[in-house]
């Protein structure tokens, strides 16, 4: 089939590169020069609100998806009118918007932090004595990677905080949380459905550093397996984790059948005394998923691709424990990174600038301590990386 995709970065790249394999044929709308996705797919060079753009990748393709969820709505209605469009543009209506996204969680009987809009200081009381202190403030719409919130502790701080964030905020209670952890979801266009064990997440600086999965303390495997060859009778992903698993995949079908949802769909979760609280949700392949392209037998960007095109999803299998580590910033030497056992590159073709996600590493091992062991010899090749973040194990 032909496919068009919302963007051209690195996501739409790793989509491209799994479904091609496939037999599909890819062009990306991303106005920024020499995109990422330019590999492994034709380019219309545009903005994702220009009518000649959106009318060229709606000509080029049978199906269009999208990387990231801030697709101008009148954009992804113009696209959807033409050809189908997936996930179905209401999913990205409410995930565009933190009120409209925790309210559904809360319609749907799904846990979040207390939480409560803010339009100016005058809201600010309201809102502390629903939420609590100390308190999340966070833009509503356009906040990324940790951009756009604050952390208050107090009334005069919030009010602050308010003041220089301005309006269409939401007001959340600072949860003290023991590990963040993330769902991956998949739903096909004829019905199946399929999910990626839960991964255990690392932020620093609201970037993802690092994630281990399937989340430890959580996966005991119960056979060894060889790391690319699961043995036939491997248990499925979804029976390993037999408590907060099937917790996490409970609540993310809920948010599919809710959504007429079509393709991956991740979910942010905290894990707070052995419950699970929703934060967010992503319409997209998500970064908290790139393990999954060596460390599971069939990839998210893979399984997007099959549910978008109407093919039958793959149930994951994953042999043993894996881990990745975004490169951030600065390249690590490829040489070096490619000389330890068990670690896989990938690399977006960005240039290096602070703060940008430019690739990422993979580990993937027999065991959870050799797993650890990989990542701390990617981690002492990273510049400037800092501590590492272990895996807590739940
Ligand atoms: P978000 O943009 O909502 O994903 O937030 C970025 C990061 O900030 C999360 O991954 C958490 O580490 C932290 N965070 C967000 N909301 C809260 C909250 N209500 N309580 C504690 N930490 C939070």
């Amino acid at each position: 089939m032909k496919i068009g995709i919302l963007g051209g970065g690195q996501l739409a790249r790793m989509l491209a590169l799994e479904g091609i394999p496939l037999g599909h044929r890819f062009t990306v709308l991303e106005g920024a020069p020499d995109p990422p996705a330019g590999v492994a797919s034709a380019v219309v060079a545009a903005a994702y609100d220009d009518p000649d753009g959106l009318a060229a990748v709606a000509a080029a393709a049978d199906v269009v998806t999208y990387e990231f969820e801030n697709v101008p709505a009148d954009s992804a209605a113009y696209l959807a009118a033409r050809v189908p469009a997936l996930p179905p543009p209401g999913a990205l209506q409410v995930s565009q918007d933190r009120l409209a996204e925790k309210r559904m969680f809360r319609e749907l009987g799904i846990s979040t932090a207390p939480f409560h809009p803010v339009d100016g200081p005058e809201d600010v009381e309201e809102a502390v004595a629903v939420t609590g202190l100390p308190a999340v403030i966070k833009t509503r719409r356009l906040g990324y990677d940790g951009k756009g919130q604050e952390v208050v502790r107090s009334l005069g701080e919030a009010e602050a905080a308010v003041e220089e964030l301005g309006a269409g905020l939401i007001v959340e209670g600072f949860v003290a949380f023991e590990r963040e952890l993330s769902v991956l979801a998949v739903a096909g266009r004829e019905g199946g459905r399929a999910f990626y064990p839960l991964t255990e997440n690392h932020h620093r600086g609201g970037i993802l550093r690092v994630s281990y999965a399937p989340a430890p303390g959580l996966a005991p495997l119960r056979a060894p397996a060889p790391a690319l060859t699961p043995a036939p009778d491997l248990p499925r992903t979804s029976d390993l984790t037999p408590s907060l698993q099937s917790e996490a995949e409970r609540l993310a079908a809920l948010v599919l059948d809710r959504l007429d949802y079509i393709g991956v769909l991740a979910i942010e979760l905290f894990e707070v005394g052995g419950r699970l609280l929703a934060n967010e949700m992503a319409p997209r392949v998500h970064n908290s998923g790139h393990w999954t392209l060596d460390g599971a037998d069939v990839s998210q960007f893979e399984n997007h691709i099959r549910a978008v095109t109407g093919m039958p999803l793959a149930t994951p299998r994953v042999p043993g424990p894996a881990a990745m580590v975004n490169v951030i910033g600065e390249l690590p030497d490829p040489g070096a990174v490619a000389s330890i056992p068990g670690a896989h590159l990938h690399l977006y073709g960005k240039a290096p600038r602070p703060g940008r996600k430019i690739g990422h590493v993979n580990v993937t091992a027999r065991d959870e301590a050799a797993v650890m062991r990989a990542v701390s010899r990617v981690w002492e090749l990273l510049p400037g990386a800092g501590e590492l973040p272990m895996a807590t194990g739940g």
